[in-house]
């Protein structure tokens, strides 16, 4: 009985070891998120780890998806915003200027990489 107790007390801190490994190693989250203003007020924010779809206002329809936020259609007549890259770092906006609307980056990854590139 004392070895199979030992057994046990092996299986159970193998468990531990291995629960603790997946939450001190798990991939990094991407803790970023996409604020959207219109006119200079805040409108909401999102986290670019939750892929959702962002109507703003009539006018903007913005998509965060992969950790990518992007603006996928527009009423204006410039589309300047449609034609941007998707944004996924602190500091990267989509702006439409005839909605004034923004849509800029906080919190992104690679934050102390960027700054040194
Ligand atoms: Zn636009």
């Amino acid at each position: 009985m004392k070895k199979n107790d030992w057994i046990l007390i092996a299986v159970v801190l193998a468990v531990s070891a291995v629960f603790l490994g997946v939450y001190f190693f798990r991939p990094q989250q991407k803790d970023g998120a996409a604020v959207v203003t219109i006119d200079g007020e805040v409108f909401g924010s999102w986290p670019l780890s939750e892929d959702r779809t962002v109507e703003i206002g009539d006018g903007n329809r913005l998509v965060i998806k992969d950790g990518k936020a992007d603006m996928v259609w527009a009423d204006c007549p410039d589309k300047l915003c449609v034609n941007q890259k998707a944004i996924s770092r602190e500091g990267e906006s989509i702006i439409c200027l005839p909605n004034k609307v923004v849509v800029s980056i906080t919190g992104g990854e690679e934050r102390e990489l960027d700054a040194v590139t």
